[in-house]
């Protein structure tokens, strides 16, 4: 049987690695998309390398000129795509409502969440030829109960939630769409955040501690395998309890 593949946006660190990896080791091959960090992105390929096969590939995924490009290399590559994990994101700091520039606020949306819309509709033909298409959104606990902290980035993220339920509509049956709402997980996105705020989520975390990136890795697994076959248009929180109201 030919094997799948699932392309990962934004693995070249923190949760989208972990995710890349993950897959690998469910014998996807998996495409690596980066932005600007080509050095950690080939760490991933040969890490990815041990268990299947990888490709990368450099997109700034909130350029449409960019994602055209990137389609067009896996559709000359492999002309298929099974699995599209929509994982590049960004805070954009200042990031709290009363600084927020003009600027930040167009950059925050277009880079969480345009893309998402973009990618969804650039790769949703070859999906669909898939006997059983995926798509996995990372959205965020904040895109569920909005932190005035993170304005602009929990407005993108409650647009991700959006296009989860709308896309799951739009493309049944061929396709199923679902998010994962992380809580906090310790990757270079959290540690942006301090140690002061780092200890006060710690504090407010029912299970005492971040999130591990491969905590989220092996729910995207699960959504991209046969399992899952009847899960479509949720949003799935993995927060340790953090988002328990
Ligand atoms: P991270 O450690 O900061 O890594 C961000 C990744 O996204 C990097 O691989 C980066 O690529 C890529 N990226 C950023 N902007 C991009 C762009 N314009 N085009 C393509 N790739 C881009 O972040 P993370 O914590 O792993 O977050 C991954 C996802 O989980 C994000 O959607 C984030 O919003 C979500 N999330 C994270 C947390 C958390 O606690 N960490 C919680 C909830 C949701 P380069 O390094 O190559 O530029």
């Amino acid at each position: 049987m030919e094997k799948k593949v699932a392309l990962v946006t934004g693995a070249s660190r923190g949760i989208g690695k972990s995710i890349a990896i993950d897959l690998a080791k469910n014998n996807f091959i998996v495409v690596i998309n980066y932005n600007q960090n080509e050095e950690l992105a080939k760490q991933v390929l040969e890490e990815v390398n041990l268990y299947s096969e990888g490709y990368i590939i450099k997109a700034d995924v909130s350029n449409i000129n960019d994602i055209t490009n990137m389609y067009n290399l896996i559709r000359e590559k492999y002309n298929r795509l099974d699995v599209l994990v929509n994982n590049a994101g960004a805070i954009i700091r200042p990031a709290d409502w009363q600084e927020i520039s003009e600027e930040n606020w167009q950059k925050t949306l277009d880079i969480n969440l345009k893309s998402v819309f973009d990618c969804t509709k650039m790769f949703s033909e070859l999906l669909k030829k898939s006997m059983a298409g995926r798509i996995i959104n990372i959205s965020s606990t904040v895109g569920i109960s909005s932190a005035p902290p993170v304005i602009a980035y929990s407005v993108a993220k409650s647009g991700v939630n959006a296009l989860t339920n709308a896309f799951a509509k739009a493309l049944a049956p061929n396709i199923t769409v679902n998010a994962i709402a992380p809580g906090n997980i310790d990757t270079d996105m959290t540690q942006g955040a301090g140690e002061g705020l780092i200890n006060w989520v710690i504090d407010n975390t029912p299970m005492k501690r971040l999130g591990k990136p491969e905590e989220i890795a092996y729910l995207v697994s699960f959504l991209a395998s046969e399992k899952a076959s009847f899960i479509t248009g949720q949003i799935i929180e993995v927060a340790g309890g953090y988002d328990l109201r």
